[in-house]
């Protein structure tokens, strides 16, 4: 079976996490947290279609519906023999299933029959014919005229087994992770994910700034939009709209913390303007201007940085407690070290700079 690469467990995580966002529970959301128990009931049902052979083969298949759906839309059938692709359900005439092309014939047939009857049973003397136990309605009838007109022109090759073509791949072949990749399809990029994906930082942080990536942080402008709050106003500068971009990067106080932070390093230039950005757009357009050595560290400000900006902002509207652009600034510093000395190296230079090493102030000579 496949393995996993970093990113993907990450975004893994993040669908996790975005079910929980959402739902308040696991297993409701949009991605729902057996995805990766999915992609094994795929490897299963595609080893068991394939490879007879495989000791896992006639492991009893108690896959559900998802899986089912997914299967059926991934996978289409070569027809050779007709011995292994299934009659009823497997996408064999013309790269379809018949359920997909005759839905009302489909459904007048038994359950039972529909998950055992190969094609070569099911065409030896029409003897799929003899499958529907339902209703014969108008639309059963013209259904099954439909299906005799289409199985009328296949011929099976004998020598030959049926070849099952995986959508996912550009061989064809199933693998693992490919399926595990399929269940995102559709899904859109989020701007600065590739760039969290690579930062340091602790859980904590990485994970708050998923969901600033996802505008999904209870900000006074969220709360208003959901009935919870009548007033929407920053309650760190009290001028304009608590939006997540507002008070991470257009907001007076937030500039001064990041012209505080950055100058540290020389990277006043980088300073968020007072400009109509958000700070995924910011972040990614601020760390290329930088040599690619000072890119680590600039990333883990980013997420340190807006993750105290973030704590000022929770300090300020639920403890009624506010601390001056200098105090947030060196509780920040204090931060970066402890950060350091947990091994994100990635922060050391932002350490130096400050005159201190881990722990204890440098002597300076
Ligand atoms: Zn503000």
């Amino acid at each position: 079976m496949g393995r996993y690469r970093h990113g993907e467990r990450w975004k893994m995580l993040c669908s996790l996490a975005e079910s929980v966002q959402t739902a308040g529970s696991w297993g409701t959301g949009p991605h729902r947290p057996g995805n990766l128990r999915l992609c094994f009931e795929n490897a299963l049902a595609m080893v068991q279609k394939t490879d007879g052979s495989r000791p896992w083969a006639s492991l009893p298949d108690k896959s559900e519906g998802l899986v089912d759906a997914m299967f059926q839309v991934s996978v289409s059938v070569e027809i050779g023999n007709g011995q292994r692709a299934l009659f009823w359900l497997d996408r064999w005439l013309q790269g379809k299933s018949i359920s997909e092309l005759a839905p009302c014939l489909f459904n007048a047939v038994g359950p039972r029959v529909v998950k055992h009857r190969t094609v070569d049973e099911g065409l030896l003397n029409n003897n799929w014919a003899r499958d529907i136990s339902g209703a014969l309605t108008v639309q059963v009838i013209l259904d099954y005229l439909l299906v005799w007109e289409l199985t009328r022109s296949v011929h099976l090759m004998p020598e030959m087994p049926d070849r099952f073509i995986w959508k996912w791949t550009s061989d064809h072949n199933f693998s693992t992770a490919s399926a595990y990749r399929a269940f995102f399809i559709g899904q859109t990029e989020i701007q600065g994910a590739k760039l969290l994906t690579k930062a340091r930082a602790p859980n904590k942080c990485k994970f708050f700034m998923w969901l600033v990536l996802h505008d999904r942080c209870w900000t006074a402008a969220r709360r208003k939009r959901h009935g919870l709050q009548e007033d929407d106003t920053c309650i760190l500068c009290a001028q304009e709209v608590e939006s997540i971009s507002h008070l991470l990067v257009r907001c007076v106080f937030a500039r001064e913390v990041w012209h505080r932070v950055l100058s540290r390093l020389g990277w006043h230039t980088l300073v968020p303007l007072n400009g109509g950005y958000d700070l995924a757009s910011w972040w990614s357009s601020s760390r290329k201007k930088l040599q690619k050595d000072d890119r680590k560290c600039f990333d883990s400000l980013v997420l340190l940085t807006s993750w105290t900006i973030w704590l000022e902002r929770n300090r300020r509207t639920f403890d009624h407690q506010s601390r001056s652009v200098f105090e947030v600034t060196s509780g920040l510093e204090d931060e970066a070290v402890t950060w350091g000395l947990a091994g994100h190296s990635s922060i050391t230079s932002f350490v130096v700079a400050l005159g201190r090493s881990f722990g204890r102030f440098l002597v300076h000579m």
